[in-house]
């Protein structure tokens, strides 16, 4: 073998050779490595000559495609006609406003959706792809971007394949190579060489880079990375959509078309109106057309965009990663959390506190994964184990992956927490875990699997002969063994309910022995003969912020039910001491497996604490649930809880401990496999939502307000006679409206994206999946709204125009009262906008100055507003004239009669929810008290 320093891959480039062809000795050689693995340094050498491993990504939706989209809405479509139609009558300053109006909104949309979307795509990327690698023998993790040529990498079932790799060594691998040959069936794959022209999906002694390991476990050395893989080669690049669509912004597209279309059929009346009323055909046409500039919300898309984007990022800093965009919305009405137990609800800080062999029981003292602490048999400290708790404790620690360090004083565990707290319990009774592996060697190995719910290896025995350690849940270690003379089944059961019923996880260990001529571990090796070594208990204190967490949710009135692959007893006792379980019994899979689809259903909403379950239980129990009519988050970390994470409204995985596959299926991704990050994730969707609301309750009046005003004005206005054709007698121009439409609106909506939380957030019940985005609420606000700015903008309008008529002529005087007509609404909306904070609440309640945002976009806006109304170029753009002090203040004033009006309408909706809440309340009670009753009653 050639030395690891050689890298021949150099010399002749990697994927080019028959590596499925070549043994893995051969192969090995050619990339000059070992089954150790590379040292770090030529690690580092060849990452340098390589570069990393990473497909470039890039956005699925290029920058000209976004720009069609912007362009090609009907509200585009509708200013361009506006402005060519206003450019071929003549009135080529207000044409060429739309059009920059035009160009500017859709440069606006663009820029902001674009960079939203790469925001969002950063963040979906914050999770990092890691690699278990040999670095002269070290198990490392890496992140995968660092893998080389040469490294030897370590697969296990959940992984996603790093790179180009060829088999070492292979235990039940099976492969799924989706993401390569469209083939969704797994395959199984063999150390054995192939065919050198066999296909892609009959390499069977190869992985390649992008499928998912969706069982057993393999060793592998890597031949290729990032562009030279299989994958890289197909596309260089990795095409990833970040799709901005979400529920909400199809309804609002769906209702933007409405809108357009009844806009247009109004306009087409009020082109009728005007003709009728003698005006010429160009003036009803601007009418007409103004009219459809002012009600369409021109801004709303760009708000909602954004609102969403700053949603994402606020998510990530409490710890969720948003994958899909949808999920900021869908958690605002999420109804059900289903959540695993360990490591989510519990710290995944697992101590072995009590044991028992069929000759007595032990206890030990200390917490943690520092070995502090002593075996005791009752209050008596033992000096060195007795033979029946050595032969026990020595199996837990060997029959075992994980490792223990200390440095710098701390311990700290790499591996599975559960198998962690074996190697501590031996440590504690004066064993040495290093020496044990020494002396009683490993020869083979079947790694945990959830669905097995057992672990065996096989070792030397140190006499000659060899032995099968066998770990695992109780019922299906002690199937497998043959109990001694007077130790009933029955009686080893009541002692794991006992451990289980104080919370605490219970394997038993076993032991089986061999001739030294037995080489390896098969299945048929582990299905019985063997002896019970005995059992160990450990605990896993629930989180401190779950059981606060899962507190809040109920007031948020959101179910929290809990998943577990736990023993039943252990499920409810940490269900217990979570607030979960409400006096009622957890309920196995095995149970679940026997129910049809009626019974599940109720006991799916009945039940809330489920042991024992298997990842296609999890299935069906979101499917149940959401038959009930239920929204449901689930978490998943393993690889067969794909299919429960796609199928829920919203699949979480966990960041830290997640498989690459889970985490692929789910829709937020959270950092700390936290379950009060769920719950905080579920507080800021809602708080989300409710800004969108905000926004939308802020948006839409000043519309159908500044379409009230135009059809008035061209309705019900006076005829002016001017060189002797009538003309309509507008309160405002299109360019004007468009001022108000975009500027106006866009700089005081965006701030309500960045408004703090309501108050009462988490103490409503969760919105309904089926509530129209245009709610009564948001309708009768529009509409009241509306109103009181066109009866303010045009009283004013009529006030000024009549004031100054006679004084100052009718051209100016019209430019004057349409000036005080902008500034009127401009004014109503700096005052609403402070209504507008709080759905309910009034602007006091919830902190003045707690949202500074609002402030500076109402002083933009100012300081916008004085520009439009007294510098001489703004004047001439969009026609306005000064204002006297007093007539701003009298804007102001009028202005600020919103305030208290729409305080009023709050107090009332508020009383009005309140007494919706009690209510609601009391129903969903009654209608869940017929299916709580049989709780205690046995399931099935
Ligand atoms: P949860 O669903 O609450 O997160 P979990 O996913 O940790 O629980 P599993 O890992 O599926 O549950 O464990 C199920 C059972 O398998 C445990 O109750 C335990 O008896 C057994 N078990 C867990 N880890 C190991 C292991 N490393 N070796 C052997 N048996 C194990």
């Amino acid at each position: 073998m050639t030395s690891p320093q050689a890298d021949s891959p150099t010399a002749s480039p990697p994927g080019q050779r028959p590596w499925h062809a070549l043994p893995p000795e051969a192969v090995l050689d050619a990339v000059g490595s070992s089954p150790d693995g590379l040292p770090e340094s030529e690690a580092r050498a060849r990452l340098e000559r390589h570069g990393p491993n990473v497909l470039q990504r890039v956005s699925g939706e290029g920058p000209l495609k976004l720009l069609w989209r912007q362009v090609n809405s009907p509200l585009i479509w509708v200013l361009l006609a506006s402005a060519t139609l206003a450019i071929t009558l003549g009135k080529v300053t207000d044409g060429l406003i739309v059009l920059a109006v035009v160009v500017l909104n859709t440069l606006i949309g663009f820029v902001q959706e674009f960079r939203a979307g790469k925001a969002i795509e950063a963040l979906t990327q914050m999770v990092p792809e890691n690699a278990t690698t040999l670095r002269e023998g070290q198990k490392v993790t890496v992140p995968s971007a660092r893998l080389v040529p040469g490294d030897v990498v370590l697969l296990a079932s959940g992984d996603k394949v790093p790179a180009d790799v060829r088999l070492l060594a292979a235990r039940n691998l099976q492969v799924e190579e989706a993401a390569l040959t469209g083939e969704s069936v797994s395959s199984e794959k063999r150390v054995e060489p192939v065919e050198e022209d066999a296909g892609l999906g009959d390499r069977t002694s190869m992985a390649f880079g992008g499928t998912h390991v969706t069982y057993g476990t393999a060793t592998a050395v890597v031949v290729a990375t990032a562009g030279a893989t299989e994958l890289g080669r197909i596309s260089q690049l990795l095409h990833e959509t970040v799709d901005l669509q979400t529920p909400l912004t199809q309804a609002l597209a769906v209702i933007g078309r409405y809108i357009t279309i009844g806009i247009l059929v109004i306009s087409g009346v009020l082109l009728g109106v005007g003709l009728l009323r003698g005006y010429g055909v160009a003036e009803s046409l601007l009418a007409a057309l103004t009219l459809a500039v002012a009600a369409i919300p021109e801004g709303l898309p760009a708000i909602v965009t954004i609102a969403l984007a700053i949603g994402v990022q606020y998510m990530a800093a409490r710890r969720a990663i948003i994958r899909k965009l949808p999920a900021v919305e869908t958690l605002g009405s999420t109804t059900v959390i289903c959540s695993d137990k360990t490591g989510t609800l519990t710290r995944n800080e697992m101590t072995v506190q009590a044991m028992w062999t069929p000759s007595g029981s032990y206890v030990l003292s200390g917490v943690g994964y520092a070995p502090q602490g002593d075996l005791r048999r009752g209050e008596e400290p033992l000096a060195s184990p007795p033979e029946d708790a050595r032969a026990l404790l020595v199996a837990g620690a060997l029959c075992n992956d994980a490792a223990l360090q200390s440095k710098d004083g701390t311990w700290a565990l790499t591996g599975d927490p559960t198998e962690g707290a074996l190697i501590v319990a031996a440590e504690k009774a004066g064993l040495r875990v290093e020496e044990l592996h020494t002396r009683l060697a490993r020869v083979d190995a079947i790694p945990f699997e959830s669905e097995n719910q057992f672990m065996a290896t096989l070792h030397e025995d140190g006499q000659g002969g060899r032995s099968i350690f066998l770990k695992g849940a109780p019922e299906v270690v002690l199937r497998r063994c043959a109990l001694e003379e007077g130790l009933g089944v029955d009686a080893i059961l009541t002692e794991v309910e006992r451990l289980a019923s104080r919370g605490m996880r219970v394997l038993a260990v076993a032991s089986r022995s061999l001739p030294a001529s037995h080489a390896g571990l098969r299945s048929e090796d582990v299905t019985g003969g063997f002896r019970l070594l005995g059992l160990q208990g450990m605990i896993d204190p629930p989180r401190e912020e779950a059981i606060s967490a899962v507190q809040a949710c109920h007031t948020a009135g959101i179910t929290v039910k809990m998943i577990t692959g736990d023993h039943a007893k252990t499920a409810e006792a940490i269900g217990a001491q979570l607030g979960i379980l409400e006096g009622s019994r957890a309920v196995t899979g095995a149970e679940l497996a026997r129910m049809d689809e009626e019974k599940l259903c109720e006991v799916a909403t009945s039940s809330n604490v489920f042991a024992r379950v298997a990842p296609e239980h999890k299935l069906r129990l979101v499917r149940a649930l959401q038959k009930e009519g239920h929204v449901v988050a689930m978490t998943g970390d393993g690889v067969n809880d794909a299919p429960a994470l796609k199928q829920a409204n919203i699949g979480v995985a966990m960041g830290i401990t997640g498989t690459a596959v889970s985490k692929e299926a789910a829709d937020i991704i959270l950092t700390d496999d936290n379950f009060a990050s769920i719950a905080a994730a579920v507080e800021e969707g809602r708080r989300v939502y409710d800004n969108l609301i905000k926004s939308l309750a802020f948006v839409l009046p000043t519309n159908l307000g500044l379409a009230l005003i135009l059809i008035i004005g061209v309705a019900f206005f006076p005829i002016l006679s001017i060189a002797g054709k009538p003309q309509p007698l507008l309160a405002m121009l299109p360019s004007q409206i468009l001022w108000i439409n975009l500027v106006a609106t866009v700089a005081l909506a965006l701030p309500l994206a960045f408004e703090a939380r309501e108050p009462d957030v988490m103490k409503r019940l969760p919105r309904r999946p089926d509530e129209p985005v245009l709610s009564r609420f948001v309708v009768m606000r529009t509409l009241l709204v509306a109103a009181l700015m066109c009866a303010g903008a045009t009283g004013l309008f009529l006030y000024e125009y009549n004031a100054e008529l006679a004084r100052v002529g009718h051209e100016l005087a019209l430019r004057e009262a349409q000036t005080m007509a902008v500034t009127t609404v401009i004014m109503f909306q700096i005052f609403y906008l402070l209504n507008c904070r709080s759905l309910l609440d009034s602007v006091l309640r919830i902190g003045l100055f707690s949202n500074p945002f609002v402030y500076l976009g109402i002083g933009a806006l100012v300081l916008l507003q004085l520009g439009f109304i007294y510098l001489p170029f703004m004047q001439r753009v969009f026609g306005t004239a000064p204002l006297s002090l007093e007539a701003l203040g009298l804007c102001a004033l009028v202005g600020a009669s919103i305030l208290p009006i729409i305080s009023v309408e709050k107090w009332f909706r508020s009383r009005h929810a309140r007494r919706e809440r009690q209510e609601r309340e009391e129903r969903d009670n009654n209608k869940r008290l017929p299916l709580r009753l049989p709780r205690r009653a046995p399931v099935g």
